[in-house]
């Protein structure tokens, strides 16, 4: 490893380490994969993978011990809080999400910020929290927590919880329901604000770890028509130009490739197939670089 040398934190454990080490492999990283190590080198790349927890890795990014780092945007913006420094946030990567929720306990009649007003709030995002309350100009007291922050109000710690939630499931387990959102989450990577080294590979990484997020909301679509429905199918499918079409060796009809966002599929296919597309295929695209 030498001062070119691109290094990237990314999360050792937790939910976000699986999805991370996916999307870099995606990126085309390669790489082993060790349950213990503290850091790995990437072998077709002047990069170094460094584990360390998710809460560590704003601090990590903010001290210049790591170039870029992967973990969640509550965290970043709890972190960046503690530290008084501003870390860009360069792209939201797609995975880890949740929100992070004011809940309350299920019989209480608590709505709106302003009934929060003196109330005690338990919360692992304690900055964050403090931030959120002082901006709409309601009092409260924070009482921070590492974990286990639904169990604060049956404790008689709290009277309401602002924690990351997901599917909910875990509230209403313990008898809570959500009364609003604080900030919503997903994993994201964060950059250095620092413009004076020259990293050859930073760059790259952006590109690369881009054009793998905008291949995963999409799908290549190939499918067979007769050149006479070419006219709505292609109005169908607008794909980033332009549809390609090429005629078959069969008189008559034509093959029409195309990108289409993934969440349209669903409904683009039977309209396809109405009018007069055959053969389709949907595929999905490794990486989409513009
Ligand atoms: P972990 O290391 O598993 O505790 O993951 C911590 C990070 O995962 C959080 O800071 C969030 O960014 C993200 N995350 C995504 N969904 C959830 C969830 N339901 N609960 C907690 N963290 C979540």
């Amino acid at each position: 490893m030498d001062d070119r040398t691109l290094r990237l934190a990314v999360p050792n454990k937790g939910r976000l380490r699986e999805p991370a080490l996916r999307l870099l492999r995606e990126a085309g990283l390669v790489f082993e994969q060790t349950e213990r190590a503290l850091s790995v080198t990437v072998r077709n790349a002047d990069i170094e993978l460094l584990f360390v927890r998710a809460e560590d890795v704003v601090e990590l990014v903010s001290d210049r011990s790591a170039h870029l780092g992967i973990t969640g945007r509550d965290l970043l913006r709890e972190e960046s809080i503690r530290l008084k420094r501003n870390l860009k946030e360069s792209l939201s990567l797609g995975f880890g999400r949740c929100d992070l929720t004011v809940a309350v306990p299920t019989e209480s009649a608590l709505e709106k910020t302003e009934d929060f007003e003196g109330l005690r709030i338990a919360t692992s995002h304690p900055n964050l929290t403090t931030r959120f309350f002082f901006r709409q100009a309601v009092k409260v007291k924070v009482v921070p927590m590492k974990g286990s922050v639904e169990v604060a109000t049956k404790l008689g710690v709290a009277d309401a919880i602002a924690d990351l939630v997901s599917t909910g499931s875990t509230l209403k387990v313990n008898g809570l329901r959500p009364v609003f959102t604080i900030l919503e989450s997903e994993a994201v990577l964060v950059d250095t604000t620092y413009t004076d080294e020259v990293i050859p590979d930073h760059e790259r990484i952006l590109t690369s770890l881009r054009s793998v997020i905008a291949g995963r909301r999409r799908r290549y679509l190939l499918l067979n028509a007769p050149t006479e429905a070419l006219d709505t199918i292609t109005g169908l499918i607008p794909g980033l130009e332009a549809p390609t079409v090429i005629p078959l060796a069969e008189d008559g009809m034509a093959a029409v490739h195309s990108v289409v966002e993934r969440d349209e599929v669903w409904n683009l296919l039977p309209r396809l197939k109405e009018a007069g597309g055959r053969d389709i295929l949907v595929l999905p695209i490794g990486q989409l670089v513009p």
